[in-house]
């Protein structure tokens, strides 16, 4: 069982869990960790009754990847991965106050970073973002984005802006991307997505008007795919946009869809 602590700067005792993060790579439980004895430890809480510490490192040799991680591990393991580098991230972006620019320093007792000038606390930042799979007579939306690799197709998703709620970012992202209205907007479930500070909220909704138009900036492409088409190249498992597609191409029988007529069963 995990419970997360302030994240503060630490020392590792040999006693200690360990958790390794170097950029985009992952490496948990640490053995042999002796070997980086330079480098910056933070207390992030407690797993199986002994502390936890995790060691930001400039490379990590065996690391896995932080998406591979993320996708194959159990959901305790993967909520300590992604605590870990989204922590390792915002520690190392923030160093600065962003008034006056004087060197932050951590709390004494919660997870925030102090400004002794300006009397600021500077908590982790965290970026609310949306993803949704339209849905039109039992066909879902798969776009591909530009920065995507090529063939590779999934649902719309964007970031929420400021003064949004996550309903009306969802709305605007699919009328700005591909030129539709939808309706009946459902919440699926959200996902921590620490690439490196995304919380996730997943939505299903019904096609409402327009003809698909992909806005040639975000996204090329748009189509609607029947469960018994050939689908393109997917997100990879682990995704938010592949668990959804997957759920609604095994016939998901949960709440949300379960109300919407002409999808698979
Ligand atoms: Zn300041």
């Amino acid at each position: 069982m995990f419970s997360p602590a302030a994240g503060k700067l630490t020392n590792p005792r040999p006693k200690d869990f360990m958790i390794a993060v170097c950029k985009d790579k992952i490496l948990f439980p640490l053995k042999y960790h002796e070997i980086y004895r330079d480098a910056t430890a933070f207390d992030i809480g407690i797993y199986n009754g002994k502390r936890l510490v995790c060691l930001n490192l400039p490379d990590l040799e065996h690391g896995i990847p932080l998406r591979t991680f993320f996708a194959e591990e159990e959901p305790e393991i993967a909520h300590i991965a992604a605590f870990a580098s989204h922590l390792v991230w915002w520690r190392a972006t923030y160093k600065h106050c962003p008034t006056c620019g004087s060197p932050l320093k951590e709390h004494d007792f919660e997870r925030s970073l102090h400004c002794e000038i300006c009397k600021a606390d500077f908590y982790p930042v965290i970026s609310p973002a949306i993803i949704v799979s339209v849905l039109k007579e039992g066909k879902i939306l798969l776009a591909h984005n530009t920065g995507f690799p090529s063939g590779r197709y999934s649902l719309i998703a964007g970031f929420v802006e400021p003064g949004e709620s996550l309903e009306s970012a969802v709305h605007r992202e699919v009328a700005e991307e591909v030129g539709l209205r939808i309706k009946n907007l459902r919440y699926l479930e959200s996902k921590p997505w620490p690439f490196p500070n995304s919380l996730m909220a997943a939505f299903t909704a019904q096609w409402e008007s327009g003809e698909l138009k992909p806005d040639g900036i975000e996204i090329e492409r748009a189509a609607w795919y029947a469960p018994s088409d050939e689908l393109p190249d997917l997100p990879p498992k682990g995704s938010v946009a592949r668990k959804i597609i997957d759920e609604w191409l095994a016939g998901y029988n949960g709440n949300a869809y379960k109300s919407f007529s002409g999808v698979a069963q």
